[in-house]
């Protein structure tokens, strides 16, 4: 069983207790000024097992530390290549590797991140070429983006912008966001309507999207 960290407390003029997390694990306990060390206490105590729980998931959900070394791991559609050093002319997968030119180590993150929006732009752009075909559906104009906790929008005039870390998600996923931001260029809310019209397209979009709530952190260079 694992412990319970040392609250940090913050007292201020409030009437109760409340206790809080942070991504990093932190502990928070903002308490009213009068608040007695044992009534803190008590409280925390009377929270264990939320506490507990949060720190797991919160532990899970920690953003990977890269290292760019021999053998790390990176996801490309939604499976995992070792990295691997060495005399290669230009970045490549080859069976379970994700090839990488010795000479352009020193700027690994920035190339890796070219090379990864490179390859989303070409194949979001066929996947979404094609899904519109399936669909009968239109779009504007297509963007890509880094926005965090945001996969995919369509705007008023039916532009849509994605994000290009998607291509590191599996493609039944990606497809996912795909046919959900197609599905906005003619619905825009999340009707009963909206959801059973992206159903049609991707039966399986509730998996979709819980693989997405539980790997989005993941799919990081
Ligand atoms: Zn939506």
């Amino acid at each position: 069983m694992s412990e319970i960290p040392e609250p940090k407390i913050i007292k201020s003029h409030r009437s109760s207790i409340t206790i809080q997390i942070t991504e990093n694990g932190e502990l928070i306990v903002k308490a009213p000024f009068y608040a007695p060390k044992f009534a803190i206490q008590k409280f925390i105590d009377s929270k264990k097992d939320w506490i507990l729980k949060t720190l797991e998931r919160t532990k899970k959900r920690l953003p990977i530390k890269r290292e760019y070394i021999e053998d790390e791991k990176f996801l490309y559609l939604g499976k995992e290549y070792n990295l691997k050093i060495g005399k290669f002319k230009e970045i490549s997968l080859s069976r379970d590797n994700l090839n990488f030119p010795l000479g352009l180590l020193f700027r690994i993150k920035a190339e890796l991140e070219n090379w990864y929006i490179k390859q989303a732009k070409k194949v979001i752009h066929e996947r979404l070429n094609y899904q519109a075909k399936q669909m009968g559906t239109n779009f504007k104009s297509v963007m890509f983006s880094d926005t965090k906790s945001k996969w995919g929008t369509c705007f008023h005039d039916n532009s849509l912008q994605f994000n290009w870390r998607l291509i590191m998600a599996p493609l039944m996923v990606m497809d996912y966001v795909i046919i959900h931001e197609l599905t906005h260029t003619t619905e825009k809310n999340h009707s009963n309507d909206f959801w059973r019209n992206v159903g049609k397209f991707t039966p399986a979009y509730k998996q979709h999207r819980k693989w997405l709530n539980e790997n989005g952190h993941l799919l990081k260079i």
